[in-house]
């Protein structure tokens, strides 16, 4: 049996992974599941699951989740320290499936053991990628990209020919907004950026692919986890969400991986990964598909792609403010405070302008600068800058 845990587990890619595991429960011991605050469903996914341990990271659903667990045999915990004790309980494989830099320490905590770590979490990536690569080179742990595009990438790079990749090519779906004049994008309410065509995801990533913010990070991510310079990657729009990357390689051929919309196909990837398994996902129906179609990121309506690539060009710093900006703008937008198109303004904005301290060397260090920029960005919303471009003069 292999011992399995589920970071973020009532999320989009937590219920995939829950899915994946429960077609097969005879084979998975599970450990430890965990979430933010929702509580009942939490318990009611650990009683599915038979785990062993759950905890919420908000203290305040604790209560409620001792409630819903008792007269059952699994344990419970709440706040950021029972999060990361989760993560360090010993386990064969571990998804990291948390929304946002939330998922950092924990991630740290799985990394540490050593083991196979599938991560979704693409944020501490973004923001921490040389720390998170060096927590793995050192405890031997397994990284798994679950992703679709970078475990796409997985599946097709071929590591000893590392040296004859030509580039990586990123698809994108282009989100629902792919084909929306820039002067409509202002107008843009948040169900309307919920709405992706194709894959059905949580808030924050939801919100990150109208934008392409999603793709942007996601650049970043690959570099950090291909060890690839910002020339040898590229993104094109495809609309239906079929071919979910590639890989060229210096003879000319183009490696590509192919699905459907569906995060369980990934997920049973790094679960199964060396090996194959079955998931209940759907699967591809190419005959009765009309078309694959490929086209250039049109970079005027989706800034947040040439941002990515200024971001990586200027380093880590630039990383971790844009992931920061972005996390806040996107919870403002959703909160009804910010327009759609202000989400950007604010990343490139914070990207532009704020400094960071000589070094990040440290997972701390790396977390006063996402304090420090998500407070400087509080603040110019709560209108300490009178707008979103007076900031580029008044925050340095
Ligand atoms: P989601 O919002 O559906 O779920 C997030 C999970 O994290 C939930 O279990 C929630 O309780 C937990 N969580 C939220 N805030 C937390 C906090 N402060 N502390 C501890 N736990 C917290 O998100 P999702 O769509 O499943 O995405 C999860 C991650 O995977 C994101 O980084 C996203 O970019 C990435 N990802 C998602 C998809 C997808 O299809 N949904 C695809 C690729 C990558
Ligand atoms: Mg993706």
């Amino acid at each position: 049996m292999k011992r399995v845990s589920i970071l973020g587990a009532t999320g989009s890619v937590g219920r995939s992974t829950a899915d994946v595991i429960l077609a097969q429960p005879e084979a998975y011991d599970v450990q430890a599941v965990t979430a933010n605050g929702s509580a009942q469903e939490l318990a009611e996914m650990a009683v599915r699951l038979k785990a062993k341990h759950a905890v919420v990271a908000d203290e305040s659903a604790y209560e409620t989740l001792r409630e819903c667990l008792s007269g059952t045999d699994i344990t419970c915990a709440g706040g950021p320290a029972a999060l990361a004790e989760a993560a360090a309980r010993p386990a064969d494989w571990i998804m990291a499936a948390i929304v946002g830099m939330a998922g950092l320490d924990p991630l740290m905590a799985a990394i540490a053991q050593g083991t196979c770590v599938a991560i979704a979490n693409k944020e501490p990536l973004v923001a921490a990628g040389s720390i998170v690569m060096e927590a793995a080179r050192k405890s031997g742990a397994q990284l798994l990209p679950v992703d679709s595009e970078h475990n796409a990438i997985f599946q097709v790079l071929e590591t000893r020919n590392k040296g004859a990749i030509e580039k990586i090519i990123l698809t994108a779906s282009g989100g629902p907004f792919r084909t929306m004049p820039l002067a409509d994008m202002a107008q843009v309410t948040p169900a309307q950026a919920l709405a992706h065509p194709n894959w059905s995801m949580g808030p924050k990533i939801s919100v990150d692919s109208a934008t392409m913010m999603n793709k942007a990070l996601e650049i970043i991510e690959a570099s950090v986890f291909f060890g690839l310079p910002p020339e040898k990657i590229e993104v094109l729009v495809h609309p239906q969400s079929v071919v979910h990357s590639m890989v060229e390689y210096s003879d000319g051929s183009v490696l590509a991986q192919m699905g459907a919309s569906d995060m369980r196909t990934p997920v049973a990837h790094t679960l199964g990964w060396p090996d194959r398994i079955r998931t209940p996902g759907q699967r591809l129906d190419l005959e009765n598909m009309a078309s694959l179609s490929f086209e250039a990121v049109d970079e005027a309506r989706f800034p947040s792609i040439p941002l990515a690539y200024d971001c990586l060009k200027a380093g880590g710093e630039a990383c971790v403010i844009l992931n920061a900006a972005n996390e806040v703008a996107v919870e403002a937008f959703l909160a009804g405070r910010i327009p759609f198109t202000d989400i950007l303004k604010y990343a490139s904005c914070a990207v532009q302008n704020y400094s960071a301290p000589a070094s990040l060397e440290t997972v701390e260090d790396i977390r006063l600068l996402d304090i420090n920029v998500r407070e400087k960005i509080k603040s110019c919303m709560l209108g300490a800058c009178d707008s979103v471009y007076s900031k580029r003069r008044n925050v340095s």
